[in-house]
């Protein structure tokens, strides 16, 4: 309402904090960001790989209170540092590629072949061979792969053992999918590893859902586990089946997400972009990670009467679970210094001296919501927001934002200060990365837990993870 003839303030733009996490915090009142980004002269990533261990501990739980033998598989696509692959080889974990240099560069931090499975379409000859040879699983995405899988198996037989595989199933509730095979697809399949005979091993089936629903995850398991035992009355071994990953993350809380939704519009961004509430990812999941895998566990698949747990643990199969994202919640953070400040009507733009490449949101037509911390030389910027700024990369490019969104910083943002965007482990600091502008790629360290091991103290470790930039 009109006070004195003015009309009142419009709201400022929504904050959206990630949920509190005091490990991060302590690193960053730690004052150890500005001398990395003193000593590297450009962004970087920092890796908290205790949190990694966390993340694969609790999913283990939930397997094994559910009385179910299980694996778990780190989807390494989500993020290409050595760090996670090595916590695998240390932990007995398992890991998924898709390309011949993700199944090398899990080999060469150590993980066994016969930890690996090998996911994707159409792979090419040399990662099929190169799978068989390390006796890693295959998840078969086509008939076509099917033959030149066992093409490979028989030139390569004798002494050799067989190449183990899976067969991936289309989702029927996802018939659009490019992925896996259909029904009679599936029918025709499991007739040729018959007459295959011993050249391969037919081990199960396999899915990877879009989405973060558990109930679809379930209903497709049980289907899965009804064609094991198909494939089982044929003489096939068959006695697993992957679920893929789409554990969700919860980055936000349930409050803060639906205000954030409900005030969000285009003139809380610059230039008046605009984003549906559909184009991000649901940044808050009641259900995620670990609770995510115990409710798929506990669902009754549908057309069935027992939880999806009781009928793998009835019908003696395991589950292969290859979550990417939901490993490396809260494991990483990704920090830009501030190179520009400059004023428009209402808000500032900041530039920083990365690129949007190193925070991939972006790239997808959508935003990285979570709010970037601000650090001065001081320490954190605290309190409530009252200077909206949106954040451009150092490139020519218009449509270079980090955040077109007018981020409600508590103090006014200044040149050589920190943003520390949370918790961008899972897919947004390498999957698009590229040194667009011979800009180098901001380098990943590796940072142990204040007070941990070796830590002296309150005074947090680092070290570079082994990937640079290449
Ligand atoms: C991408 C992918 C995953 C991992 O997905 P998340 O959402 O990160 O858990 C697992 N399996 C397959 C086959 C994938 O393509």
């Amino acid at each position: 309402m009109a006070v004195n003839g003015i009309p009142p303030a419009p709201p400022g733009p929504p904050s959206l904090p990630a949920h509190p996490d005091p490990a991060t915090d302590a690193i960053l009142d730690s004052g150890l960001l500005h001398e990395l980004s003193h000593a590297f002269g450009g962004p970087f990533h920092f890796l908290l790989p205790h949190r990694f261990d966390a993340n694969l501990a609790a999913l283990r739980a939930a397997l094994d209170e559910a009385g179910v033998d299980g694996r778990v598989y780190y989807a390494k696509k989500a993020n290409k540092a050595a760090v996670w692959v090595e916590r695998c080889a240390a932990r007995g974990a398992g890991v998924d590629v898709a390309a011949p240099g993700e199944l090398r560069e899990a080999l060469g931090h150590g993980v066994r072949g016969e930890d690996l499975v090998v996911t994707g379409p159409a792979k090419s000859d040399e990662l099929l061979r190169a799978a068989a040879l390390h006796g890693a699983l295959t998840t078969v995405d086509s008939l076509g792969e099917l033959d030149r899988l066992l093409t490979g198996a028989r030139t390569r037989s004798g002494a050799l053992r067989p190449a183990r595989l899976l067969l991936r199933r289309l989702p029927p509730a996802q018939p659009e999918s490019r992925f896996g095979m259909d029904g009679a697809e599936i029918e025709e399949a499991l007739g040729r590893c018959v007459r295959a005979g011993d050249a391969i091993r037919m081990e199960g089936f396999s899915f990877h859902l879009s989405g973060y629903a558990t109930r679809p995850r379930a209903d497709l398991a049980g289907h899965l586990v009804d064609l094991c035992l198909k494939a089982r009355a044929m003489g096939l071994r068959a006695d697993r089946i992957s679920i893929g990953g789409g554990l969700a993350v919860d980055y936000t809380a349930a409050a803060d997400w639906h205000a954030f939704l409900a005030a969000q519009r285009p003139a809380h961004y610059h230039a008046r972009k605009s984003f549906a509430a559909g184009d991000f990812y649901p940044y808050h999941s009641p259900v995620a990670g670990a609770a995510a895998l115990r409710a798929v566990l506990d669902a009754v698949p549908e057309g069935g009467r027992e939880s999806l747990a009781a009928r793998l643990r009835g019908t003696g199969t395991r589950l292969l679970a290859e979550p990417g994202r939901a490993l490396l919640d809260r494991a990483g953070s990704s920090v830009f210094r501030v190179q520009g400040v400059k004023d428009r009507a209402g808000y500032a733009i900041l530039t920083v001296d990365g690129t949007s490449l190193s925070l991939s949101e972006q790239w997808f037509g959508s935003e990285y919501l979570p709010d970037p911390a601000l650090v001065t030389p001081a320490g954190r910027a605290l309190g409530q927001g009252a200077h909206p700024a949106c954040v451009g990369g150092a490139t020519c490019l218009e449509s270079d934002l980090l955040t077109w969104r007018k981020i409600p910083f508590p103090a006014r943002p200044a040149v050589g200060d920190l943003l520390v965007y949370p918790n961008t482990a899972g897919y947004q600091m390498d999957s698009n990365e590229s040194s667009f502008h011979d800009l180098p790629l901001p380098p990943k360290i590796v940072i142990e837990a204040a007070g941990g091991r070796g830590t002296g103290g309150g005074r947090p470790r680092w070290r570079l993870d082994r990937h640079l930039a290449r």
